[in-house]
């Protein structure tokens, strides 16, 4: 019966056309709220969720002068929500008195109050807030559902169950990811639902569905004011939603890039590239996607990503754990892999073309051949014999080694576990020994592929200044800080150094040529990685 006399309503009331980046205001008094209210104005909230329910001495009459006081503050777009405590609610505040704070709500002009599913199945309630909403045909229903803990059985079904109870609702679906897999049924019910559902992903593994929440329609987005003020596990901030995330620029056509890491909330490469498609006014974004787990986890990613073109992922910069397995994933797609690559067994950039094809590349040999080439002042060519000492013998070793190798330098790897300088040095074609044969240094290049020299152990370093000669060039990998203890003694000695910085702006340069055909703002990657280096 109801879904009858409702139609005419869904029909007259607009719907937000952007997604809105919601600030939840929760507050225990009218004094603080007041307060972050002016900040999230400030800082540029597009709408605010007022969360009645932090109010401990709750009352209809605080909850309207609030809404009152916040009309003085702003017109923008308010959401009243008065949560039950077993839904997430702050406080155990009667459903009487919260029924009867929403009806006031929207007695009082808000454009949405937010009621919980569960609760608004009961005939009795459901009764108080279709009246009131019949009233009041300018405000909208939100009807939510949380799962704290897990995915919804059926999210899909769950979204039709409260469309078809009170069919002019906008549907809000919440639930707890433990792995960035969980989220693409929230992707895809967002997809289908652009512009009449909010969907996204709790907890730090689903934090990017709140970013995507804006390509894919949403009718709000929520950001907290700062990380203290989270009203939801793997919220972000404000700040990082427009400084980081470039909220304001996201729109449908919003192409996707990412850094494939575990973890990744260390990664430089979100500042980088995020950095150079603002300034070069790019409709592209650039997220941390933290992928856990090993190749099965990674492969189960690359196929969800695969199989949704909607979301217009265009490419990766893959690091820690998943180089290998990206490389075996295109291999086994059919995709292209960068011979080189495939000679060092890992890939650190994939490209999804237009056609959805995969290709493979390694930037970081390439990343560090430039850096050597451009400070030598010759062409990869020119490294042709060069004598090169290069210590460690791990992943990026090993790509180095590679792209050493293939130019045709003469390398000895030297390495604290001299079985595995062994191994890599028989691979290709080199020399190996232990880091005790260090003392018969005799090089024209000199390599730091270990972590040694690293912040916070800025006071070591892995080749003795002894050994270091004027004529050599010194070229440590390690970037935090630029300048290692090993490079300072290399440059007192009138040694040519070449830092870990250019490798990485150079591994980072080459992925964005990859991912744009466009030269990338050098100047502006390293001032990137300089400002926000750790320590
Ligand atoms: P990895 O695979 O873990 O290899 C680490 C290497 O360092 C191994 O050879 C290891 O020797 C050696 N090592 C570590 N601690 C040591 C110690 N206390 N004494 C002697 N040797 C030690 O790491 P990776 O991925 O190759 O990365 C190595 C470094 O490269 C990183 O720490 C980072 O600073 C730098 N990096 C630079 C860039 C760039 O773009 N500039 C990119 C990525 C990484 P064993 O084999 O004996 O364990």
């Amino acid at each position: 019966m109801f879904l009858v006399l409702l139609s005419p309503i869904i029909a007259a009331i607009p719907l937000l056309m952007e997604t809105r980046l919601t600030v939840p205001i929760s507050a225990q008094t009218l004094d603080a709220a007041g307060e972050k209210i002016k900040a999230a104005v400030a800082a540029g909230a597009e709408a605010l969720e007022l969360r009645v329910d932090y109010i401990k001495t709750l009352t209809v009459e605080l909850a309207t002068t609030l809404i009152d006081q916040t009309r003085q503050i702003t017109d923008l777009p308010l959401i009243i929500t008065c949560r039950d405590k077993k839904q997430g609610g702050a406080n155990n505040h009667p459903t009487a008195l919260r029924l009867d704070v929403l009806v006031a709500a929207v007695r009082a002009g808000v454009e949405f109050i937010d009621f919980e599913y569960a609760n608004f199945l009961a005939t009795e309630n459901r009764e108080v807030i279709e009246k009131a909403l019949a009233e009041h045909s300018h405000c909208r229903l939100i009807i939510s559902a949380h799962n704290f803990k897990t995915t919804f059985e059926n999210i899909s079904s769950l979204c039709r169950d409260i469309e078809t109870v009170y069919p002019a609702a906008i549907p809000k679906l919440a639930y707890k990811v433990n792995h960035i897999n969980d989220c693409f049924e929230a992707f895809d019910l967002l997809e289908a639902k652009t512009r009449r559902a909010i969907i996204f992903c709790m907890g730090p593994a689903g934090s990017v569905s709140r970013i995507i929440a804006k390509k894919l329609g949403s009718v709000v987005t929520f950001a907290s004011l700062d990380a203290a003020d989270a009203t939801a596990p793997g919220q972000l901030t404000i700040g990082e939603f427009k400084q980081f995330y470039r909220f304001d620029a996201i729109d449908t056509d919003t192409q996707l890039y990412g850094v494939i890491a575990d973890p990744v909330g260390h990664s430089l490469s979100p500042h980088i590239h995020n950095a150079c498609f603002a300034a070069a006014g790019m409709n592209k974004l650039y997220l941390p996607l933290w992928v856990a787990g090993g190749p099965d986890q990674f492969d189960e990613f690359m196929d969800h990503i695969l199989g949704r073109k909607y979301l217009g992922f265009r490419g990766f910069s893959v690091t820690i754990p998943h180089k290998a397995d990206a490389l075996e994933y295109t291999k086994a797609r059919l995709g292209f892999v960068e011979p080189l690559a495939e000679k060092i067994g890992a890939a650190n950039t994939l490209i999804i073309t237009a056609d959805g094809r995969l290709k493979a590349y390694n930037t970081d040999y390439s990343g560090a051949l430039d850096a050597i080439a451009s400070a030598m002042g010759i062409d990869w060519q020119g490294l042709k014999d060069i004598p090169v000492a290069l210590v460690g013998a791990g992943g990026v070793a090993r790509a180095i080694v590679a792209g050493l190798a293939d130019v045709g330098a003469k390398v000895k790897i030297y390495n604290r576990t001299l079985k595995k300088a062994e191994t890599l040095a028989a691979e290709f074609d080199c020399e190996s020994a232990g880091l005790d044969q260090l003392k018969n240094l005799d090089a024209k290049l000199v390599i730091n592929c270990t972590s040694i020299g690293m912040h916070p152990k800025v006071d070591a370093t892995p080749i003795p200044a002894e050994y270091l000669k004027s004529d050599m060039v010194v070229f440590d990998t390690v970037y935090n800080p630029a300048e290692t203890l090993l490079l300072k003694q290399a440059a007192q000695i009138g040694a040519k150094t070449i830092d870990g910085v250019s490798m990485f702006v150079n591994q980072a340069a080459a992925q964005f040529r990859l991912f744009t055909d466009s030269p990338p703002d050098t100047t502006l990657m390293r001032k990137t990685i300089c400002n926000w280096r750790i320590g």
